[in-house]
């Protein structure tokens, strides 16, 4: 698993751009994951001003 540099989504390895951004810059480094199920009704994801369900990667390096 790999994270967007961008946008911290965590993508398969075989992703070659970022289904959320289209970036194509990724990183193994980090060492926070962050699992958004209901984007809505939580207040972390919406801190990270993260809007869809999935997974994102917290403090990359
Ligand atoms: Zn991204």
């Amino acid at each position: 698993m790999k994270a967007c540099v961008n946008c911290g989504l965590i993508s398969e390895e075989d992703v070659k751009e970022c289904p959320r951004c289209s970036s194509s810059e990724f990183t193994e480094k980090y060492s926070d994951m962050l699992i958004v199920i209901n984007a809505d009704e939580s207040e972390i994801a919406r801190n990270l001003g993260i809007t869809g369900i999935g997974q994102y990667a917290l403090k990359m390096r």
